[in-house]
């Protein structure tokens, strides 16, 4: 994960490293190569302008110049802004409602089916009783796939294959969960290969029509600057409550774990990890932060 980042992060680094005495030049030449290795990582480069301002800020105004331990005081300055451009401290799935119900978003193989679940896996382990709802009208196969992960984890999944109307399908599924004492309903939802405003209005429709509490916008961190392209305009039609980083076990160069926050303000909850169905995780922003420069 992020390996590339972590070797040119430790190369920009590398003009302070083992040194007892630097110089301010030193400090502007390693903080310049930190910023040219978030670009490369595709980081947007105001993004990545911002962060290492900060950094140089901070490392002058904590002294490094005559720390004992430049290197380790320059590591810890950047693991912190890296943390805090994630978003600082990790953010909860607020389940809320009877049943509390969660809308996953996103395009077309981002990985929200196989995310849905995922979640719904960890949410039963919990002891709650899970509904996974089939609203993709368009591709009968995504309804079959949701149906055979839901088999594996012994959740029940609602569809209804002769209904042409996600919105209607949505709220027929909360009132089956209501009278099946499902305590969480999980609503897998249609994408598309790109963002278009007939998937939008839909999805739209579908959300005024079940009102949920956790809107979930999933997106494949291997996408880079696109992945960050796409959250925002999920986010201007939904304004979902987290992101779902998908993926991450891939060769992702980082940029989209780095700048989504920062650009939609909105928290990633949860990442991906792998094809399997235990291959998620909650999103620890000072976690990664420290995975990154290690
Ligand atoms: P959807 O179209 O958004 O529902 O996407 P799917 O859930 O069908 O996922 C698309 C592909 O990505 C599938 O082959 C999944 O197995 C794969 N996938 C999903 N999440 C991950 C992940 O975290 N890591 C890896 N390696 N593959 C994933």
């Amino acid at each position: 994960m992020f390996q590339n980042l972590s070797e040119r992060l430790e190369g920009a680094l590398k003009v302070i490293k083992g040194k007892h005495k630097i110089t301010e030049i030193n400090v502007a030449e390693a903080v310049k190569d930190v910023r040219k290795a978030l670009v490369e990582a595709d980081v947007n480069y105001k993004i990545a302008k911002e962060i290492t301002e900060r950094i140089k800020e901070k490392a002058l105004g904590q002294k490094i110049l005559i720390a004992v331990e430049p290197y380790q005081l320059m590591i810890k300055i950047v693991e912190d802004e890296l943390a805090q451009l994630m978003g600082g401290q990790k953010a909860d799935l607020m389940l809320t409602g009877s049943p509390a119900v969660v809308l996953m978003a996103g395009l077309q193989g981002s990985g929200k089916t196989t995310f849905s679940a995922k979640l719904a896996n960890q949410i039963k382990r919990q002891g709650r009783q899970v509904l996974l709802v089939a609203c993709d009208v368009y591709r009968p196969a995504a309804i079959e796939q949701l149906k055979t992960l839901a088999l594996q984890i012994g959740v029940d999944v609602y569809s209804e294959p002769e209904n042409n109307n996600p919105v209607a399908i949505a709220q027929n599924a909360i009132q089956y969960a209501k009278a099946n004492h499902k305590n969480v309903v999980i609503v897998d939802t249609a994408g598309r290969l790109a963002v278009d405003e007939e998937m939008m209005n839909e999805i739209e429709k579908i959300k005024k029509a079940i009102n949920p509490c956790e809107i979930l916008f999933v997106v494949d961190s291997m996408t880079g600057q696109d992945a960050v392209n796409t959250a925002k305009a999920f986010n201007e039609r939904l304004d979902f409550t987290g992101v779902v980083l998908t993926k991450l076990d891939g060769d992702t160069r980082g940029g989209a774990a780095l700048s989504i926050r920062a650009v939609v303000e909105k928290p990633i909850k949860f990442i991906g990890t792998s094809e399997k169905i235990d291959g998620i995780d909650v999103f620890h922003p000072d976690r990664m932060a420290r995975r990154i420069l290690n």
